[in-house]
């Protein structure tokens, strides 16, 4: 079934000169870019974006840092896109990560893991409506 997902390549990747790294993983993947854009966020929208996570102890420095600099946030779709996403980032801890992932390859953080991904069809419809609200 063809699904979107709304992805971030994080301040952490733009920093690195990772943005084409993680891109080319997507695409050689074969899923489809149909929206894409550099953006520059404040701390309301790191809140909207983090609702689930605004109380826990280590939403604090993951606000700072998702405010520390230009991301790039993206629409992508293919079959099972949500789950074939989430599989091709890897798990949350980059240290954790398994190797092959974006994250087991590239991250060696918990916090500035490169990438995020919307975890369920409900997330993902959430997501797009907060970033892209001209595609829904
Ligand atoms: P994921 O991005 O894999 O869906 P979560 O939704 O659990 O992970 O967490 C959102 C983001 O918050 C993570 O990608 C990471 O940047 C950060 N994060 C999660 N857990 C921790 C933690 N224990 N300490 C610091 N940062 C964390
Ligand atoms: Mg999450």
């Amino acid at each position: 079934m063809s699904q979107r997902t709304l992805v971030l390549i994080k301040p952490d990747a733009v920093r690195r000169g990772l943005v084409g790294a993680v891109l080319s993983r997507y695409e050689s993947k074969g899923l489809t870019i149909v929206a894409l854009e550099h953006r520059q966020i404040d701390a309301a929208q790191a809140d909207a974006h983090y609702a689930e996570h605004v109380d826990q102890p280590w939403y604090p420095p993951l606000r700072e840092f998702a405010v520390s600099g230009p991301l790039v946030a993206l629409v992508l779709e293919g079959d099972e896109a949500i789950s074939v996403v989430r599989t091709l980032n890897g798990a949350t801890d980059g240290r954790a990560a398994a190797p092959g992932t974006v994250r087991g390859d590239l991250s060696l953080s918990n916090r500035e893991n490169l990438v995020h991904a919307s975890d369920s069809p409900e997330s993902s419809e959430r997501e797009i409506a907060l970033w892209f609200p001209n595609l829904v």
